[in-house]
């Protein structure tokens, strides 16, 4: 179902009047934790500011270890959808059981499926009985043809409005964080007519490389990126090492204009 040969035209995926996959690059920027109703709503005036429409903010957190911050669970999507309404932003934040997928509706305009949960295949059941746009994340370790048929999963189960996301696999090098594996977005471009956006934040792990990553991304062909952007990283309950801070964020957008490859 998800194939480009059993469909050729692109499927556009729009959420709360924002097309994702119309030929225009879009931006998803938001802290990689919901840490409180005060940090979220900067975050929002931020992006409604510079023009972006789709907030993302973790509320159930896969952590490596469990005794790091699990995140703030319901509260948290509460906190998202309060900020989503009072901005008029769409919000996108990750789910991780079958069960939190129906009461994430309420709260939602996207619903991600991480890269730990990409053959959760419950979880992608779910996640395809549900009317709301799926954000699908690239598994660790996952090769392409797992990451179509997990979308598969999703589509089989009548919701085709997914959209895909690479975000860096495993590799044998320790410079990144993970490795981008930037050719996955041509091909999943070309094998299926999903939407790819590219999460140049969680694939380098690096402040440092937010900016070329992003441009490698739209000028191979994605449909969009996902960064993270937090008031002030360095007391971030997750990730704080690579989330830009606002003035980083406002110079990333700029660099970004400047290369001619968004808006
Ligand atoms: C995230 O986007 O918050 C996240 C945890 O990413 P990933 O599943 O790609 O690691
Ligand atoms: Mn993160």
């Amino acid at each position: 179902l998800v194939s480009r040969k059993r469909k050729q035209d692109d499927t556009i995926v729009t959420v709360k009047g924002e097309a994702i996959g119309d030929g225009q690059q879009r931006i998803i920027a938001g802290p990689c934790s919901v840490e409180s109703r005060e940090q979220v709503d900067q975050v929002a005036q931020t992006l409604k500011k510079q023009g972006i429409k789709l907030m993302r903010g973790g509320a159930f957190k896969p952590r490596t270890s469990p005794y790091d911050f699990q995140g703030l669970g319901i509260e948290g999507l509460e906190i998202l959808k309060e900020a989503a309404d009072k901005h008029d932003l769409a919000v996108i934040s990750e789910i991780v059981t079958p069960h939190d997928i129906e009461k994430a509706v309420d709260y939602l305009d996207v619903i991600q499926i991480g890269a730990r949960n990409m053959q959760n295949f419950e979880l992608l059941k779910a996640a395809g009985k549900v009317d709301k746009p799926i954000l699908l994340k690239r598994g660790l370790s996952a090769t392409l043809a797992e990451f179509i048929n997990a979308a598969e999963y999703i589509h089989s189960q009548g919701n085709g409005n997914i959209i895909l996301c690479e975000r860096g696999i495993r590799t044998y090098e320790t410079a990144t964080r993970n490795t981008l594996d930037i050719s996955a977005v041509p091909i999943l471009k070309q094998e299926t007519h999903l939407p790819v956006l590219v999460d140049v934040t969680h694939s380098t792990g690096r402040r440092d490389l937010l900016l070329p990553a992003a441009k490698a991304a739209l000028a191979i062909g994605a449909d969009g990126v996902m960064t993270e952007v937090h008031p002030d990283p360095a007391v971030a309950l997750s990730d704080s090492a690579q989330q830009m801070d606002f003035p980083q964020f406002d110079e990333f957008l700029n660099k970004l204009e400047e290369s001619g490859l968004y808006k």
